[in-house]
Formats: structure tokens, sequence, C-alpha cells
């Protein structure tokens, strides 16, 4: 009978075994097929075969590549992250499409997670310079009344907490510092396309600010081009949504009701969002739900502003909203989310809002770009060569397990906060 019942169980125990093992090949096929559909649907568009790149063929390119790394994109992600693989003694070559100085209305409030990335990556010099403002918390306003939250930084260095600020200040000071590196390469240009050859990414095809038409290759690149990304389609399954869309303003010389405070105002139909960017402007940002946001050049916009979201304002900054409103430099930006969903290829990784993106009022993008650099510096740290193209390859793919349970176990408290 004791018998009978440990061979059933040894028995069952295969059964389950064997079914783990024929889901999880299963699971591994659809992923590795999902990423050869991708690439061959691409090959007209994001993705180019190197053999019938302008008839050059480049066979393995190992040896002839131009750099260690080739990162596509130098915003929050793809700056810092040239910066910290160039200290780590790459050959980095950054490809930007804009080198001039952004001015946009996104990632200007860095969490203080986020402010430690930078301290582990050694930016933190970034932040400095650039007229940012400290962050301590943040204060929420309904029907009226308000609270304030701190965040818990009590065990953390004085000098942790959260950072506003100009993104495209914060963006050039990046830049510069990874620029002033001798092994990385900060060049304009736009890039067009991703190499490929027998499914693996060897490099990119880009137009240089002339125009031109060039090739780099490198044994890694990494895709960091932003919410609009046109590369990451042959590299993940693109799933975007758009639940709201921002409008932003900037009110000038006014006094937010709790100095270095994030305000937030449980508004109808949706939430406010006031936040200082330098020592005297404060960043509002309305969320409009839907994809459509009133026109601004038929009034509509600013009707809807005075007459729906004034009179939920704050009183202490009421007239700046009014004055800014009057302004009229209103400035609007779809609120994007897309889970990460990546398909793993040799060659090749995703970064930033390119990979995943989530509701800009949880004001954790930044946050997330600089923690999964600091995954991937650590995980590349022990890989000297890159061109051992098996063991990267398998590097590159622990990468997305690594970052998840980074982000689970550690990051979550701090992506909010
Ligand atoms: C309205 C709004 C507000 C937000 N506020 C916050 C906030 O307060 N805090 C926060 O942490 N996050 C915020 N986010 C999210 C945050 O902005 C992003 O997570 C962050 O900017 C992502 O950085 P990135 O480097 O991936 O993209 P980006 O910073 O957008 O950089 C992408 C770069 O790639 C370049 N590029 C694009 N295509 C090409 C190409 N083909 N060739 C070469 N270069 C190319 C672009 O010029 C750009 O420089 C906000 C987002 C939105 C929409």
């Amino acid at each position: 009978m004791v018998e009978s019942s440990s061979l059933l169980g040894w028995i069952l125990a295969s059964i389950l075994g064997l079914l783990g093992v024929y889901f999880y090949s299963a699971a591994r096929r659809n992923v590795e097929a999902n990423r050869r559909r991708a690439l061959s649907e691409e090959s007209s568009d994001s993705v180019r075969n190197l053999t019938t790149t302008k008839g050059e063929h480049r066979s393995g390119g190992d040896a002839n590549a131009d750099a260690d790394v080739i990162i596509v994109g130098a915003g929050v992600a793809g700056a810092a992250l040239a910066h910290t693989l160039g200290k780590d003694g790459r050959k980095v070559h950054v490809i930007e499409r804009d080198l001039t100085e952004p001015d946009r209305i996104v990632g200007e409030l860095l969490q203080p997670g986020g402010y430690l990335k930078l301290i582990e990556l050694g930016l933190q010099d970034c932040v400095e310079g650039i007229d940012a403002q400290r962050v301590f918390g943040y204060a929420l306003f309904k029907d009226g009344k308000h609270t304030q939250l701190a965040y818990p930084l009590e065990k953390f260095h004085s000098d942790v907490s959260g950072r506003s600020f100009h993104n495209g200040r914060f963006i050039q000071r990046m830049r510069e510092k990874a620029a002033s590196l001798p092994n990385v390469r900060l060049v304009q240009g736009s890039v067009t396309s991703l190499l490929e050859e027998n499914g693996t990414i060897k490099g990119v095809q880009y137009k240089n600010k002339d125009g031109e038409q060039q090739t780099a290759y490198a044994p890694l690149t990494i895709v960091c081009d932003g919410c609009f990304s046109n590369l990451r389609r042959s590299l993940c399954n693109p799933k975007v949504d758009v639940p709201s869309c921002f409008v932003g303003l900037v009110l000038e010389n006014c006094d937010l009701p709790c100095a270095n405070h994030g305000h937030v105002i449980l508004g109808d139909p949706s939430p406010i969002l006031f936040y200082p960017i330098s020592s005297t402007e404060v960043r509002c940002l309305v969320d409009v739900p839907g994809q459509k946001v009133p026109s601004i050049s038929n009034g509509e916009m600013t009707t809807y502003l005075k007459t729906v979201v004034a009179p939920q304002i704050p009183k202490q900054i009421y007239d700046s909203f009014v004055a800014a409103v009057d302004k009229g430099n209103i400035r609007t930006m779809p609120n994007r989310s897309m889970p990460a969903a990546p398909y793993p290829t040799p060659g090749a990784l995703l970064m930033g809002d390119a990979f995943n993106m989530r509701h800009p009022l949880t004001g954790g993008g930044m946050t997330v770009a600089l923690s999964d650099i600091v995954v991937l510096r650590n995980l590349l740290r022990p890989l000297k060569d890159l061109n051992d193209a098996p063991t990267l390859c398998k590097y590159l793919e622990s990468f997305y397990t690594l970052r998840k349970a980074s982000f689970l176990l550690a990051k979550i408290p701090f992506v909010l906060w």
C-alpha cells in the first residue's frame, strides 16, 4: 500500500514536471515566434535585414563593431545610461534626434526613489545648478479641505528628497556629463531602423544632421526613443492605452499653499497637479479624461480651464492660475500607459518609455528608467566582452526577470513616492 501510494506520487510528480516543462517550452516558443514574426513583419520598416541594406553586407560584424553599445535617444533614460555604461568602460555611441535643450511638460518631478538611483549612478550633480526645487511630500486637496503627506525619508541622508525642475535642463546636464567621457560619442541623428542579421540586432541605420544615411554597428543596441518610439514594435508587443491627457501651464511668482510639496487637487472630473519647477515657476497639469482635449485654437480650452477647473483651485493660487490661462502658453500631452511585454531579442534591449509606461499621475517614469539602468549596469558588469553573443543573449534575457523582481520587491513604495 505504502509502495503503491509512493509510486502514484512519483507518477503524479513526473506528470506535473512534464506538464511544467511542456508549458514553459510552449511559452518560450510563443515568445520566440512573436519575436521572429515581429522582426519579419517589421523588416521593411523599423528593422532592416543587414544583407539587404544598400547592398552592403556585414557578416558577424563583431570585429567591425563601431562601439560596444549603441544607445538610441538621449532623453532621461538614454543620457543616464550612456554615462553609466561609459563610466564602466564601455565604448558607447549615442544617437539623439535633437541635441538642443528639450522644452516639454514631462518628467519634471523626480521622486526620492529616483534621486536615490541618481546617487547610485553618480548623477546626483545633474539636479544641481538648474534651480531644481526640493520636494518633501504631497498636499492633497478635496472639497476645500486639505491634508499633507510627507515622504517617509527619516532613515535617509538629509539630502534625499524629491526634486522638481525643468525637464530639459536636467536632460542637458546628463547629456553633457555623458559626453564628457572620452569613450562616449554623442551625435545628433535620427535612427530610422534596426539592422538585423539572422534574428540578431547588429546595429542601426540613421540619418545624421546633414540628412545623410549612416550605419552604426555594436554587439548591443539599447532603444530609448521614448513614449512615441518607432523602433519598439519589433522588440515588444506595444499595447498603448491613452486614458487621459494632461494640459500644462506655468504659474509665475506664486507661493503654493504648502511649500516644497506636490499638490494634488482631487477634482471633478479628474485630478489637477501643481509643483514647483524652479524658484519662480509652478507647473500646473490638468488631467482631462479621454483622448480629446478642448480645442486651444478656438478658445474652448480657455473656457474649460476658467469655468470647470479654476473654481476648484485653492484661493492662494487662483489669480496666478487665471493669469497663466490668459497668458495662453497652454500645452497638451497624452497620458500613456503600456505594460512591459518584450520579445527577448539577441543584441537589443528596450529601456525607458519605449519599454513601458505608467500614468504620469504616479510620477514614476523617470524613477523606473533609472532603476532599470542600475539593474542593467550591475547585470552587465561581470561581462567584460559584449561580443560574446551567446552569453550576452542570456544576460539580456535575465534583465527582464531581474528588473521585474527589483521593481516589485524594492521600488513600489518609492515609485509612488
Ligand atoms: C505629461 C507627462 C508628465 C510626466 N511627469 C513625470 C514626472 O513628473 N515624473 C516622472 O518621473 N515621470 C514623468 N513622466 C514620465 C517621464 O516623462 C518619462 O518616463 C521619461 O521622460 C522617460 O524617459 P525616456 O528617456 O524613455 O524618454 P524621453 O525622455 O522622451 O527621451 C526619448 C529621447 O529619444 C529621442 N528620440 C526619439 N526618437 C528617436 C530616433 N528615432 N532617433 C534618435 N533619437 C530619438 C528623443 O528626441 C528624446 O530625446 C511624465 C510623462 C508625461 C506624459
